[in-house]
């Protein structure tokens, strides 16, 4: 299928339930010689979908289209500025090839716990939007996964967009740990910011699902004083819920993620203590 407007999508979508949107393919395809099982699914190109390719700002939101590139985002001055964790999430995805054609709405939906492009939009609250035929819906980000591979979205419904509020913010850092500095699959993700809204702490890597900390958030909002990297170990007991797998063992991934947290915000703790 290769709709060439959003209306037409939706109705494809509508009546085919079966029906998968691809974007850039850089997930769906990588998958593509071992799922054989999913070879005779119906499969919707929505790269002619125009409207769905900008990314727009208005006084309070930059909205993402449903086919913005990680590539769009990087050259985007004001994004450099105002959202310097989007970009800097954008140039660790992949290599350019990727960052070209992979989008964010691919990088949501695809769901993987280790994604590097879901933390940095959570942290910044983003919220996502999507369409069918019933109508539009809005899910925020922190609430859109509900399990492995599980999300608020239905077979019909395409992600048209993805808004994030624009806001000061007085503190923000995205941390990749992986077995190299490029085209690796993240061991621990973090990212993390302070804005007039709050703390907001984001893993990956260390759950189902990319995930929020309010047990750790918790600690800065009260302003707890942490000493040392194993002061946090009883916080982050209670936000993840990292596995042994071929990329690494639960207890590094604890204590890498210790490290980051005590280390990115020593001086918060400092203050505090
Ligand atoms: C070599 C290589 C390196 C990679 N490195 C990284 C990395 O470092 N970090 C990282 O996070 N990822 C990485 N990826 C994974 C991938 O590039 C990203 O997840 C990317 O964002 C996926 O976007 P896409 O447009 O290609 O999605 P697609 O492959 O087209 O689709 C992915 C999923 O999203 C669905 N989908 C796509 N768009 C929509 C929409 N608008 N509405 C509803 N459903 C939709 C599809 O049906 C599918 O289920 C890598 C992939 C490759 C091949």
């Amino acid at each position: 299928m290769l709709p060439g407007t959003v209306p037409e999508a939706l109705d494809m979508l509508a009546s085919d339930g079966a029906a998968i949107p691809i974007a850039g393919g850089t997930d769906l395809l990588v998958h593509w010689p071992v799922r054989v099982d999913a070879h005779d699914r119906t499969y919707m190109d929505i790269s002619r979908l125009d409207s769905l390719k900008p990314l727009r700002w208005t006084a309070d939101v930059l909205t993402l289209g449903g086919l913005t590139t990680y590539w769009d985002v990087i050259q985007d001055e004001r994004a450099k500025q105002e959202f310097p964790l989007l970009v800097h999430a954008a140039r660790q995805v992949g290599a350019i090839q990727i960052q070209a054609r992979g989008t964010w709405a691919g990088n949501i939906v695809n769901a993987s716990p280790a994604a590097d492009g879901v933390p940095v939009l959570m942290a910044y609250d983003a919220v996502v939007v999507l369409e069918s035929r019933r109508g539009r819906e809005e899910v925020p980000l922190d609430r859109f996964y509900s399990g492995y591979k599980e999300m608020q979205r239905r077979p019909d419904q395409l992600v048209v967009a993805i808004r994030i509020p624009r806001r000061r913010y007085s503190y923000q850092v995205f941390e990749k740990v992986g077995a190299r500095r490029a085209q690796a699959i993240a061991k621990v993700g973090l990212a993390i910011t302070h804005s007039g809204a709050g703390w907001r702490v984001v893993a990956a890597s260390v759950a189902p699902t990319i995930r929020r900390c309010p047990a750790v958030e918790r600690l800065l909002e009260t302003g707890t004083p942490i000493a040392s990297p194993e002061g946090l170990l009883p916080a982050i007991a209670q936000d993840v819920a990292p596995i042994d797998d071929i990329r690494s063992s639960a207890h590094y991934r604890t204590r890498v993620m210790a490290r980051l947290l005590y280390h990115d915000l020593r001086d918060v703790w400092r203050k505090l203590g």
